[in-house]
């Protein structure tokens, strides 16, 4: 089987296809230790775009046995990828973050290959700033070594944290650079890309309230799913695009239906249960069954509460949700205690990002050095989320009724050793002795990262007295 699997290598896309089939199968049988095996598991991971359990087990065998030095790297790297899409996306990062250790400026295939799958992780977490950072550096890594395909990778890549940063304008051009690029790829390899320019479409035109363009976009997008056999991309897609146009559209009812097509489909991205929440709440509260739309929200934030190590969602996916949860709880559902609870979660996260983002630059020379044409759209982007980050407070603000922040509006126990306690409004830690630092001061070593917020004596004070004012 073997013999019959190198001879369908060579052939044209069904036989490959088929060649991928009988590879993963025969798993158990290769061992990378041996050139001709190692050859045949290296020719799985370049030409299978998934990055599943059978994947995995591959990369995890090839990483310890292989000979070749750059080989095992590469099984390295496969192997954090299936971690990230198995969810476990603080080992993933781990792994990525070795390699690029090891590489950084060797100029290496492994150097970009490291950086394009950080940007990607990164951008699955909306961590939009670390995303944009990497992807860029692996754009001018790949120029340099002359590599179109891996240009065409970080393109996207660029186009995913720029859709993180919440930046309209520049993704649309970034959408059209990388566009026109995959028309000199190899059209096999080029799929995926096409598929996530297509879903951007359709989340362009649904920005500007485009819906005949969203439409025509969104066929194209289930005209290559229906066309190709094993696209690497989120067989959800096309149903929550089609749930959004159709909850734009009015049609709550055939909303409700794509998006409980959608959740029969297994997840692709741990995350993906939580937009279809949100529209779903939605769609309920328009058809006037606010009742079950306050049950769906309470499920999201219960799952957003637990925040279980390692955690599958990331920081700057949990703001997000929170935020948006909070305010259609507060605006549609009617629901304040609900709203407090989501926008109290979410004030706690935003502390959060703010260390890890200065972490990361601590951790990674890659993002002190950003491009000026990043500058821009950086700046922007932490103007908006200061803007949100003092939503959120005032909102939190504006739900409290007596004159003290209730006991349990503030998230984190106080007494749990595992956390640090910060204020939300200030953006002070506090310290050994009860002193309270600025967080740009303050840097824990602890990789993993607990801060419950509160509020600070100062804050309160001041808090109390504007109260008392009114
Ligand atoms: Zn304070």
């Amino acid at each position: 089987m073997l013999a019959e699997a190198d001879g369908l290598r060579a052939g044209g896309p069904p036989g490959r296809r088929r060649a991928l089939a009988l590879y993963r199968g025969l798993r158990d049988a290769l061992d990378a230790a041996r050139t001709e095996d190692a050859a045949r598991v290296q020719w799985v991971f370049e030409n299978d775009a998934r990055r599943d359990g059978p994947v995995g087990e591959m990369a995890a065998a090839a990483a310890k046995s292989a000979k070749e030095p750059e080989f095992r790297d590469l099984a390295e790297l496969v192997r954090g990828q299936s971690l990230a899409d198995l969810g476990r996306l603080d080992e993933a990062e781990a792994v990525f973050r070795a390699l690029l250790a090891a590489a950084r400026g060797t100029a290496a295939r492994i150097e970009r290959l490291s950086c394009l799958s950080l940007a990607k992780l990164f951008a699955h977490q909306r961590r939009g700033f670390e995303a944009l950072a990497l992807a860029r550096i692996a754009a001018t890594l790949a120029r340099k070594a002359e590599n179109p395909w891996d240009l065409c990778v970080a393109r996207a890549r660029i186009c995913m944290a720029l859709q993180v940063i919440d930046d309209g304008e520049r993704l649309a051009r970034a959408v059209e650079e990388l566009d026109r690029a995959l028309d000199d790829a190899p059209e096999e390899r080029a799929r995926p890309l096409r598929w996530m320019v297509l879903g951007f479409r359709v989340e362009a035109a649904l920005e500007v309230d485009d819906l005949d363009g969203a439409r025509r976009a969104l066929e194209g997008l289930k005209g290559l799913t229906s066309s190709s056999a094993g696209t690497s991309g989120d067989p959800r897609l096309p149903l929550d695009l089609a749930a959004e146009i159709e909850a734009r559209s009015g049609r709550h009812r055939e909303a409700l239906a794509r998006i409980a097509g959608a959740r029969a489909i297994p997840a692709r991205v741990p995350a993906s249960d939580l937009p279809l929440a949100l529209l779903e709440a939605r769609c309920l509260a328009e058809s006037g069954d606010a009742e079950a739309g306050r049950r769906s929200m309470a499920a999201v934030l219960d799952l957003l509460d637990e925040e279980p190590d390692p955690d599958p969602f990331g920081t700057g996916q949990r703001i997000r949700w929170a935020t948006e949860a909070g305010r259609l709880l507060q605006e549609r559902l009617a629901d304040p205690a609900g709203a407090q609870r989501a926008f109290d979660l979410a004030a706690g996260w935003v502390v959060r990002r703010i260390v890890e983002i200065d972490r990361a630059i601590a951790d990674m020379p890659e993002l002190a050095g950003v491009a000026a044409e990043d500058l821009r759209a950086l700046t922007d982007h932490r103007n908006r989320f200061v803007r949100e980050q003092a939503e959120i407070l005032d909102r939190v603000a504006g739900l409290f009724s007596g004159d003290a922040p209730p006991p349990g509006l503030v998230h984190g126990g106080v007494g749990e050793d595992s956390y640090f306690h910060a204020c939300a409004w200030c953006r002070r830690v506090k310290t050994a002795g009860d002193r309270w630092l600025p967080i740009g001061e303050f840097l824990p070593d602890d990789r993993r990262l607990r801060i419950s917020h509160g509020i600070c004596g100062d804050c309160r004070r001041r808090w109390t007295d504007r109260m008392a004012g009114t």
